[in-house]
């Protein structure tokens, strides 16, 4: 994987240093590029961007490529790198952190469907304080639909329409699929949570 020369920002680094780490809650500083993290991250090689790379962009102040690249998209949260660090950095937390902000900062997610599928896990959480799998999977689907109607891919639409029902039939013959509304102790403070998280854009 080739690697772009980068330009030391300083007030832009100690900026966003600053953010990301207190974000994520972890110690960016304490990286000494290793790359025993880039070794064995899966989504490394088809995002472009392993995790040594990305802490070097945010050590440097690269903002723009920092909030905006696949392996925050991409990243599973399969924690392998913070397994193999020897300082114990999570990145993905620091991908967590970095979804956030670019969201803040109003940037189409690189991969739409996963900003989709947070939204419409997001939404579903405040209406009941847990997950409901048929509303969820609703609210994903007609988010990803109205984004192919815009781009005319009616096909694509009437496919996944047809593979969703498929599973969702699996599902409820497996009994897989809850159709009871439990709410949770504390659904208000799960409302509230999830109000000032969208005030602030995320
Ligand atoms: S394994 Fe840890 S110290 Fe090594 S490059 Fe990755 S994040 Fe940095
Ligand atoms: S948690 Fe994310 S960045 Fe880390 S190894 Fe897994 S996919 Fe790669």
């Amino acid at each position: 994987m080739s690697s772009p020369v980068l330009e030391f920002k300083p007030e832009q680094a100690s900026l966003l240093l600053r953010e990301v780490m207190e974000r994520s809650g972890q110690n960016l500083l304490g990286c000494y590029q290793c790359r025993r993290c880039a070794a064995g991250c899966p989504v490394g090689e088809e995002s472009g961007l392993t995790p040594d790379r990305l802490i070097r962009l945010i050590l440097l102040g690269e903002r723009e490529e920092a909030l905006n690249n696949l392996l925050v998209w991409k990243c599973l949260a399969c924690y392998t790198c913070g397994t193999r660090c020897p300082n114990n950095i999570q990145t993905a937390r620091i991908t967590e952190a970095l979804k956030q902000m670019s969201k803040e900062a109003h940037i189409k997610p690189l991969v739409p469907s996963v900003g989709a599928f947070h939204d419409a896990f997001a939404k579903s959480v405040s209406h009941l304080g847990r997950v409901h799998e048929l509303e969820f999977m609703a609210l994903y689907e007609f988010k990803i639909a109205a984004d192919r109607a815009r781009r005319g891919e009616w096909k694509a639409i009437v496919g996944e329409m047809k593979e969703q029902a498929r599973l969702g039939l699996t599902m409820m013959k497996k009994k897989r699929m809850h159709m009871g509304l439990e709410k949770v102790k504390g659904l208000s403070e799960v409302k509230h949570i999830y109000k000032k998280a969208k005030e602030k854009g995320r």
